[in-house]
């Protein structure tokens, strides 16, 4: 077996110099046109690098997606990444790719075009090193990710049926690089409150405050929480009434659920759905639902992990270590499909933030980890 690790150090700096162009082509969720130019470029460098072919799915408003397929064999590992990025058009004039010391910066550079480099090269090196893994890889690209994935949730589950594992290039947590191995489930409601209007000098007793029942809500929702099992319940935003001197008539709030489990999901979602006004006369209208399924870290999950752990700790010299997190990404579509294992992506810090950088000396050594764990997921066929 030739030497994934040596080869890929050997090429850090095409790999950063890939990076670059990747970062320069900026690719706001809601911008079509700048989406489908990086679409473009990523197509031309796949091709060429990995020797695979790709598919482009056409989207009438947000970028095009991209299906890239590699390999050949009786099952199916999807590589999960997303092109878009938290930034405007223009952001990367004050904040343009640069490398300072050991780290390289720039917009989206670790979330997450630092990770759909990694996947390149790891393709490129198993290519280049003649090792065939009994596998087909598909490389899904999407364009609309940090938008909610409204236009590539549907693919992306299709391709998480066909496949028996789920590598996701999202960023690591911590300087250390700590891989996902659960991903709390993402619930989004909107409650809206009405009661009954009057002047609150003359008819106060008259008056039912939507403000007030809203109060009540409140308090009960944010009681759902429960940390032990890590349960969260946030009002996030409430508005209502109209002026100082009038009982409310309408009250609105927005809340986001997390849930570890979709049993939790089950126990909780009747709570929140089925809300009695605490004050007669007033009214609760509730709209929303389960907005990503939890990322449970299943036994498979676990193994996963375990292969990581140890492909890191035999042939990387590292020690990986695994989290948990309350943030959602795709691997949470993925996960109720296929075992999958999230935040492959490069070792940095600073995602949606003007300081976000990728370590530029673990780049190789990221890209070495997803193509050992596809050498080895394709011998762990899970069912045939
Ligand atoms: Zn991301």
């Amino acid at each position: 077996m030739g030497d994934l690790l040596e080869y890929l150090k050997s090429q850090q700096n095409e790999m950063l110099k890939m990076l670059q162009t990747l970062v320069e082509i900026e690719s706001p969720s809601l911008e079509k046109e700048m989406n489908d130019l990086l679409g473009k470029k990523i197509t031309e460098i796949f091709l060429s690098f990995t020797g695979g072919t790709m598919e482009i799915i056409p989207n009438q408003t947000y970028g095009n997606h991209l299906r890239g397929r590699w390999g050949q064999g009786d099952h199916q590992i999807l590589l999960l990444a997303h092109r878009d990025t938290v930034w405007q058009s223009g952001d990367l004039l004050t904040n343009p790719f640069r490398i300072e010391g050991n780290k390289a910066y720039g917009p989206g550079i670790f979330d997450m075009k630092g990770g759909i480099v990694q996947g390149i090269y790891a393709l490129h090196t198993l290519r280049h090193l003649q090792i065939n893994p009994n596998c087909q890889v598909v490389f899904l690209i999407t364009s609309d990710e940090e938008i909610g994935s409204p236009s590539s949730r549907q693919i992306i589950e299709e391709e998480a049926k066909k496949s028996d594992y789920v590598l996701v290039l999202e960023p690591p947590m911590y300087d250390y690089g700590a891989l996902k191995t659960a991903r709390k489930g993402v619930g989004m409601y909107k409650l809206k409150v009405t009661g009954q209007a009057a002047h609150s000098g003359i008819d106060h007793q008259k008056g039912k405050s939507a403000i007030e029942e809203l109060a009540h809500q409140t308090l009960y929702l944010h009681k759902l929480t429960d940390y032990t099992i890590g349960t969260t319940v946030n009002v996030g935003t409430v508005n209502g009434g109209t002026r100082g001197n009038v009982v409310a008539a309408e009250a609105e709030a927005e809340v986001d659920v997390r849930v570890r489990t979709q049993a939790e999901f089950d126990r909780i979602i009747p709570l929140i759905e089925n809300i009695v006004p605490a004050i007669e006369g007033t009214r609760i209208e509730i709209e929303g639902g389960i907005n990503r399924p939890p990322l449970e870290r299943t036994k498979e999950v676990g193994n996963m992990f375990e292969l990581a752990r140890n492909i890191g700790k035999e042939k990387l010299g590292i020690d990986l270590v695994e989290v948990e997190t309350g943030g959602a990404s795709d691997g949470n579509f993925t996960a109720p499909l296929a075992p999958t294992l999230d935040g492959l992506g490069p070792v940095g810090d600073g995602a949606h933030a003007v300081h976000e950088h990728v370590l530029i000396q673990d780049i190789p050594v990221r890209s070495a980890l997803l193509g050992y764990l596809i050498e080895e997921l394709a011998r762990q066929k899970r069912h045939s």
